[in-house]
């Protein structure tokens, strides 16, 4: 099941090019959730609603994907976590370039996942495809990055490889959106909209190898990143071992997987037109901000 959030906080399975609007579902699980709550009420629903969900839509007039915004598929994540350094491809072609990253001389952290861990994105980031990406700092190189990213579903800590695709509600696309330079990643990559996430969530049965999927990126129409998660250093399920290891994820948890080489920078007026046969795809247009 393909599930997405639209123009007014609106919740829609997507069929082909059709979106079905159960919305009524939506305020349902919400009025039954308690306010302090971990996470997102939907995605921690969808066990028990799917079923629910998949009738309300053969029962819903449709309208077209191409005539409604797109939000981010999840509305109130807990945390938006992100792989670093997580494809040697790409770990080579930032080392060599460490005037774009800032890297250059003082305490530099030793490289690899494995050592800088995984850092945060801020939420308020988060837009959908339709929102587009205003670049802050047009002085400085801000850089796309395409990554497949996880959104979890269930509450977890500790989580064992062997059981993290049981913690995985779905998957979607994200852009982490990056300025360059010195400061700490999560400062730089959590400007408002440097979060551009979706088109949708595909729930995680439609995907049951996540470590085989193909995405890309274009830029303006040239391919820019073209990835398979085969090349991933840390796979799906170390991910979430690993960031389980030092905190707790909740259900609409969103975890990026890491950029796969390729990625390069945007300007005003540009257009990120990210793709996967699995999940969908997404125009991403890149404004000034005001
Ligand atoms: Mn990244």
């Amino acid at each position: 099941m393909k599930l997405c959030r639209y123009n007014e906080d609106r919740l829609g399975v997507v069929r082909g090019d059709t979106i079905h609007d159960i919305s009524a579902i939506q305020d349902e699980i919400r009025s039954k959730a308690r306010y302090d709550m971990r996470g997102d009420a939907v995605i921690a629903a969808l066990p028990e609603y799917r079923d629910r969900m998949e009738k309300a839509a053969d029962g819903a007039k449709g309208v077209p994907v191409s005539s409604v915004d797109l939000l981010p598929p999840v509305a109130r994540p807990s945390k938006v976590m992100a792989a670093p350094v997580n494809y040697a491809a790409h770990v080579a072609e930032m080392a060599a370039q460490p005037h774009v990253t800032g890297e250059t001389g003082g305490a530099k952290r030793p490289s690899g996942i494995q050592n800088q861990g995984i850092f945060l994105k801020s939420n308020s980031a988060l837009v959908g495809p339709g929102e587009g990406v205003a670049i802050r700092f047009p002085d400085r190189r801000n850089d796309h990055e395409v990554e497949f990213c996880l959104i979890i579903g269930k509450q977890g800590s500790r989580v064992k490889k062997a059981d993290a695709l049981d913690y995985i509600a779905g998957y979607t696309l994200g852009l982490d959106m990056t300025v360059r330079g010195v400061e700490d990643r999560s400062f730089r990559k959590s400007c408002d909209g440097y979060a551009p996430l979706g088109p949708w969530m595909v729930t995680a049965d439609e995907i049951p190898d996540p470590n085989n999927v193909d995405f890309t990126v274009h830029l303006n129409g040239k391919l820019q990143q073209d990835a398979h998660t085969k090349d991933l250093i840390f796979d799906v399920q170390r991910l979430v071992e690993f960031a389980t290891e030092f905190y707790t994820i909740y259900p609409g948890d969103i975890l990026f997987t890491g950029s796969p080489p390729g990625v390069s920078e945007v300007k005003p007026g540009d257009v990120m037109h990210c793709a996967c046969n699995l999940i969908g795809e997404m125009g991403v247009k890149v404004r000034a901000a005001e």
